[in-house]
C-alpha cells in the first residue's frame, strides 16, 4: 500500500529514503505513475521538452577502463580513435539529418502546429547544443581541451557547449595541477556553457569498486559538481542502474544528489541511465521496461528539488521513453545524431531522431511538445 506516501506527495511534503525504497519495491506501477505524474505536473504542467542537439566524443582512449564501459579503448588498441579539433568543428557543421552549412531546421516542415516562439531558434545547421564527453586521454594536455572549446565557440558563437563529466573535470584538474575551481573557471572562460551529468554511476563505495575501481569516488563526483555550481556552471546528474546494485544503493544515490541540490540548486535535470550489457566486463542483462518506468517515477517523486527528469531515448528506446512521460519524465532529450557510448554496449535504438519524430512521440503521449534551449527556456511550443 502506497497510501501513506501518496498522502505526503499530494500534500507537497518530502518523502524519506524509506519511502523511496517502498516505491522501488512496489508492484503497483499505476499508483506509482499517478504519483510521479502529479509531481511532474506541478513542476512542468503538461509540457515535455526536447532539444536539437548533437553528441560528439573527442576520443574513446581512456586511462580508466571501467568494467561496465564498452566504449573505451587503451591507446594503440584496435578501435581506438582520436578526433582532431578540426574534425570536431567539421562534425558540428554537419547537423541534424546530415544538413550542412546553409541549410536550417526551419526550412523543413515540422509536425505539430507551432504556437509560440519565445526565443529565436538558435540553430547551427540544425542544432542548438553540442554535448561533448570522452575518455581520459593519457597524453592530451588541459590546454587541448581549452583550445577545443575556444575553437568551437569561435566557429559557432551561438552554439551552447555542454561538455565534460565530473570525472573528466577531476582529470583535467590533476593533469593541469590547477584547483577544481580554476579548472572550471578556465573552461567557462573558453566558452563552456554547462556540464552533463555522466560519471556518477552508483555512489555506493562497494558497488563502485566492482564497477569502476579506477574511477573517482562518488564523494569526489559530488565535490566536482558542487565546485561547478559554485562557479556558475549548471550541470545535470545521472544514475546508472540495472547492473549489480541493490534498490537501496539506488535510494542512497538519489539521496546524495538531493542533498547536494538542497545546498547548491545547480542541477538542471536528473537522468536515470539504463545499463546496457554488451561488450562489457560485467555483462548481465538489459533492464526491463517495468524497472525503467519504476526508476523514472521513484526518482521524480524523491527528487523534489529537481525541476526536470529526463527519459534518455537512446537507452530506453522510443516507446519506453514515451511511456516515461506518463511516469514523471518531462524531457525526452534530443536529436543526438551520433551516439557511440551506448551503442558500443548494445543499444537497441538508432542514433538519431528528427525534431519532427520527437514532437510526434511527445504529442502521442498526450503532452505538449516544447523545443527548449540548454537552460529549459522555450524555443518553440507545438500544439
Ligand atoms: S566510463 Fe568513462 S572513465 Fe570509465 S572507461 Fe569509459 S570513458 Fe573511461
Amino acid at each position: 500500500m502506497l497510501s501513506a506516501i501518496a498522502k505526503k506527495v499530494f500534500a507537497g511534503k518530502r518523502i524519506t529514503e524509506k519511502d523511496a525504497l517502498r516505491l522501488f519495491e512496489t508492484d503497483d506501477i499505476f499508483t506509482l505513475g499517478a504519483l510521479a505524474s502529479h509531481v511532474a505536473g506541478k513542476k512542468n504542467g503538461v509540457k515535455a521538452y526536447f532539444i536539437r542537439n548533437r553528441h560528439i566524443n573527442p576520443t574513446n582512449i581512456c586511462v580508466n577502463r571501467c568494467k561496465f564501459c564498452a566504449f573505451s579503448r587503451s591507446q594503440g588498441q584496435e578501435g581506438a580513435f582520436e578526433l582532431t579539433i578540426e574534425e570536431i568543428i567539421k562534425k558540428i557543421g554537419t547537423g541534424q539529418n546530415g544538413r550542412v552549412r546553409g541549410q536550417t531546421a526551419s526550412s523543413k516542415k515540422s509536425s505539430g502546429r507551432q504556437v509560440a516562439h519565445h526565443l529565436s531558434p538558435i540553430t547551427h545547421h540544425g542544432i542548438s547544443e553540442v554535448h561533448i564527453v570522452g575518455g581520459l586521454h593519457p597524453e592530451w594536455p588541459f590546454e587541448h581541451y581549452l583550445n577545443m572549446i575556444s575553437a568551437i565557440k569561435k566557429h559557432y558563437p551561438k552554439l551552447h557547449i555542454k561538455a565534460f563529466t565530473a570525472v573528466e573535470i577531476d582529470y583535467f584538474s590533476k593533469i593541469s595541477g590547477r584547483s577544481l575551481q580554476d579548472t572550471l573557471a578556465a573552461l567557462k572562460k573558453s566558452g563552456l556553457g554547462s556540464m552533463p551529468g555522466g560519471g556518477a554511476e552508483i555512489f555506493s563505495e562497494g558497488i563502485r569498486n566492482r564497477l569502476c575501481p579506477e574511477k573517482i569516488p562518488g564523494a569526489r563526483w559530488l565535490e566536482v559538481m558542487e565546485a561547478a555550481h559554485r562557479v556558475g556552471i549548471r550541470t545535470n546528474a545521472t544514475m546508472l542502474y540495472g547492473h549489480v546494485e541493490s534498490l537501496s544503493d539506488r535510494v542512497d544515490h538519489l539521496s546524495r544528489l538531493r542533498g547536494l541540490q538542497d545546498r547548491t540548486k545547480g542541477f538542471q535535470a536528473f537522468i536515470p541511465l539504463a545499463y546496457h550489457p554488451k561488450n562489457t566486463e560485467i555483462e548481465g542483462s538489459y533492464t526491463s521496461g517495468i524497472d525503467d518506468l519504476k526508476t523514472m517515477a521513484a526518482s521524480r517523486i524523491f527528487l523534489d528539488n529537481f525541476d526536470h527528469i529526463k527519459a534518455y531515448w537512446i537507452m530506453l528506446g522510443e516507446k519506453i521513453s514515451q511511456l516515461a512521460l506518463m511516469f514523471g519524465a518531462d524531457d525526452i532529450d534530443g536529436t543526438i545524431i551520433e551516439e557511440k557510448i551506448t551503442h558500443s554496449a548494445g543499444a537497441l535504438t538508432g542514433e538519431r531522431l528528427t525534431a519532427e519524430q520527437l514532437v510526434d512521440l511527445i504529442q502521442k503521449a498526450g503532452k505538449t511538445a516544447v523545443e527548449r534551449d540548454s537552460f529549459y527556456r522555450t524555443v518553440r511550443t507545438f500544439a
